[in-house]
């Protein structure tokens, strides 16, 4: 089975067959040098309350939005190991 990476930049997918939290690599899609985050885990932000979410939160990138979520104690580094 294969694990769906999503570009903190821009988006893009990619996929490997191994799962490991999050993916440095340059992107073919946006040429950024940049965090691919398991998709699986991008969900987990979304843990975070609406009324504890930042104006900008629609814009902010996937780990942006994880960075939130783990400052604000809504997702812990055990839940990215999972
Ligand atoms: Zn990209």
């Amino acid at each position: 089975m294969s694990e769906r990476y999503v570009c903190a930049e821009c988006g893009a997918v990619t996929e490997r067959t191994y799962a490991v939290p999050t993916l440095v690599r340059t992107c073919e899609e946006c040429g950024a040098w940049s965090h691919f985050i398991r998709e699986a885990l991008l969900a987990l932000a979304d843990r975070v309350p609406e009324d504890e979410r930042p104006e900008d939160w629609d814009e902010l990138s996937g780990d942006e939005k994880m960075r939130v979520a783990m400052r604000e104690g809504h997702v812990s580094l055990a839940d990215l190991r999972a």
